[in-house]
């Protein structure tokens, strides 16, 4: 009698302590052939100036939505160094057991923190930290390249190493030559560097959206005014390989504040999979209103702009397809060329899907009538 009451006190005790965790998945759809993998590939912990255990980092991936992280401590700059006495590895190894647990794809990395030029640059996908450790910047950089890294320039227009202007230096021309600078942040830390992105294109580097975050994710994210920023990843798999070949490809675009970034051979396929037409059919007229019921799959609030005007029917200039809403679009038949309009197209521009410093994405909403 005793044994079994003991038996289900323990029980009780136990399923007590079982908890629930939930994560909040960010809803940007795949892509035609690939996966879109939200990651993170710069952040911080006590193993350099940050504020948080690496465990944490790899809970607040899983919790907020993410797939993928690096976290990349300083190696040259620990100020709990007295106190946190270890290698450069260490937070790497803290943080794995938890991120296989997890599923977190967790990728080794380092930030080479350096003046500018050249700046700041993280290596990730790197086999030892340490090795990383040189006097010579350009060395530090060429051993993360050697180790299989994959390397990328941070925060470019950060105002503390770039007061003025965002400049381009000729170190990152040597880096950029020699085959060693594979990326670049377009968004860090709360910053928009749009001359990365411009330079993205001129120099073939692929684009970042990090957070370099150093405090808890929380506090430095309010739920339900602003996201945390990633990169988005095309990749084949959800593997860290899959990952390590989409960055050597180009094949990533950023969303930050709410808004995405990137070549249109992915921006495009990410609205063409978000939005859904609900009419089979407008059956529009010339003096009638219709409206084209439009559904937004994605969390991305789309803004659109109409770019043209259609032959026979005026429909609506500004539009937001609010994210996992139905919104209605206005159509008005205003002569009898309507009739001859089989399909209705809408054509707009998107103005949170930027394509280029001060261009954006074209898109075209069709409906059968
Ligand atoms: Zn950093």
């Amino acid at each position: 009698m005793r044994r079994v009451f003991i038996v289900g006190l323990l029980i009780v005790l136990w399923t007590g302590q079982l908890n629930a965790q939930s994560r909040n998945e960010i809803q940007i759809p795949d892509i035609p052939g690939y996966h879109t993998l939200k990651c993170d590939f710069h952040m911080h912990t006590v193993f350099s100036d940050g504020d948080v255990w690496p465990t944490v980092r790899v809970k607040e991936a899983w919790e907020q939505g993410l797939d993928a992280i690096a976290i990349t401590d300083h190696i040259e700059y620990r100020p709990h160094s007295q106190d946190i006495v270890s290698d450069h590895n260490r937070s790497y190894e803290i943080a794995r057991p938890l991120a296989e647990q997890k599923g977190i794809i967790l990728i080794r990395g380092a930030e080479i923190t350096r003046r500018m030029p050249p700046g700041h640059l993280n290596a990730i996908f790197i086999t030892n930290a340490n090795l990383i450790e040189r006097d010579d910047w350009f060395e530090a950089c060429r051993e993360a390249k050697d180790q299989g890294g994959f390397v990328f320039w941070n925060h470019p227009g950060w105002k503390k190493q770039q007061p003025e202007r965002t400049l381009w230096w000729s170190q990152h021309t040597r880096l950029l030559e020699a085959g060693i600078l594979g990326g670049i942040e377009v968004y860090s830390n709360k910053g928009f560097y749009p001359e990365a992105l411009k330079w993205s294109r001129e120099k073939k580097l692929t684009i970042l959206a990090n957070s370099d975050i150093h405090g808890a994710v929380e506090s430095s994210y309010n739920p339900a005014g602003s996201h945390r920023s990633v990169t988005l990843v095309f990749a084949t798999e959800r593997k860290a390989e899959s990952i390590r070949h989409a960055l050597e490809s180009q094949r990533t675009a950023v969303y930050f504040e709410g808004n995405l970034a990137g070549e249109s051979r992915f921006l495009t396929p990410i609205f063409n999979a978000s939005v859904e037409i609900l009419n089979d059919y407008v059956g529009l007229e010339n003096n009638q209103v219709r409206f084209i019921q439009v559904h937004n799959h994605s969390d991305v609030d789309y803004v659109l702009k109409s770019t043209q005007t259609a032959i026979g029917f005026n429909y609506q200039k500004e539009v937001v397809l609010k994210a996992h809403r139905t919104t209605m679009i206005e159509v008005n038949g205003i002569s009898d060329e309507i009739k001859d309009q089989d399909i209705l197209k809408l054509k707009y521009e998107v103005l949170n899907l930027i394509v280029a410093p001060g261009e954006y994405l074209q898109v075209v909403l069709e409906a059968y009538n």
